[in-house]
């Protein structure tokens, strides 16, 4: 990709597993000249950079913000203004959790040129890979996705419109604040029984699925050692899992072999 004119290409790595990569998404990969990309973003995602390719790392990662937000978008304005073809790279879909929105503004403010690639959002993604329907005739009939970020350790969130029966809520950066999550929501009156799963590194080999209810979660998250990225999953479509659970990396990996 050479020419005058630089432009940025927001792109959505997905989940993790490089096969859940959009064609779009591979084909700007290999002709990027450089590539912005998050800690989110899996090895084997990056693994189909190009070679010849400029990799810069803008972190994000919680409590370390390697590169400021305005120092990413002051950075991606500067090398479309050098000419070059740049892909902003994120974990999952950039307009969800993302700041991918942002991103945009700047380069918009700036007359900078754009395109936006969807990618398999951790909701989706990590979801399917967990063997868990975000969405069920018998169990939920809507589905919310929401941040569980706390500030100050509270979190600002809509909790009489998270209790309600009948649908999934996902929660994304809600691993340190599961405690008071729980909490919240049987004290706003969501049953202390109500299934919740928590699903590490979902859709890779580090995969790691934990289900419980609101009243015993925390415990056995604690216990099971979960870190981040972790994906919560509040609803009766949990219960689907024990049925459903598929993706189990070392099984897939024996059967790969048999295929081949
Ligand atoms: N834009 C991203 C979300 C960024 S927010 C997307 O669309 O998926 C980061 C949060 O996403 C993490 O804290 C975690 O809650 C969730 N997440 C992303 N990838 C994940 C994965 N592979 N497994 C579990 N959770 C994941």
């Amino acid at each position: 990709m050479t020419g005058l004119a630089g432009r940025v290409y927001l792109v959505g790595g997905g989940p993790g597993d490089p096969e859940l990569l959009t064609l779009r998404a591979v084909h700007l990969l290999q002709k990027a000249e450089v590539v912005v990309y998050d800690h989110l973003v899996s090895s084997a995602v990056l693994d189909f950079v190009s070679s010849t390719a400029e990799r810069i790392y803008a972190g994000k990662r919680r409590n370390e913000h390697t590169m400021r937000q305005e120092q990413i978008n002051g950075l991606l304005v500067k090398l479309a203004r050098d000419g070059k073809q740049v892909v902003r790279l994120k974990g999952g879909d950039p307009f969800i959790f993302g700041r991918g929105g942002e991103e945009l503004q700047a380069l918009a403010a700036q007359g900078i040129a754009f395109e936006v690639v969807p990618g398999v959002t951790a909701a989706s993604g990590v979801s399917s890979y967990a063997g868990i329907p975000l969405t069920h005739r018998d169990y939920a009939q809507s589905c919310l996705f929401v941040t569980g970020h706390l500030k100050d350790g509270s979190a600002d969130l809509d909790w009489h419109n998270l209790v309600r029966p009948a649908q999934t809520v996902v929660i994304y950066m809600g691993l340190g604040g599961l405690p008071e999550i729980c909490r919240q929501l049987m004290a706003h009156g969501a049953p202390p029984s109500r299934p919740i799963a928590v699903v590490q590194d979902g859709s890779i080999a580090t995969q790691r699925v934990v289900t419980g209810t609101l009243a015993d979660m925390p415990e056995k998250v604690l216990q099971a050692g979960l870190r981040s990225p972790s994906l919560t999953i509040i609803g009766e479509v949990v219960r689907l899992h024990d049925a459903l659970a598929w993706f189990n990396p070392l099984a897939t990996e024996a059967t790969a072999t048999v295929r081949c």
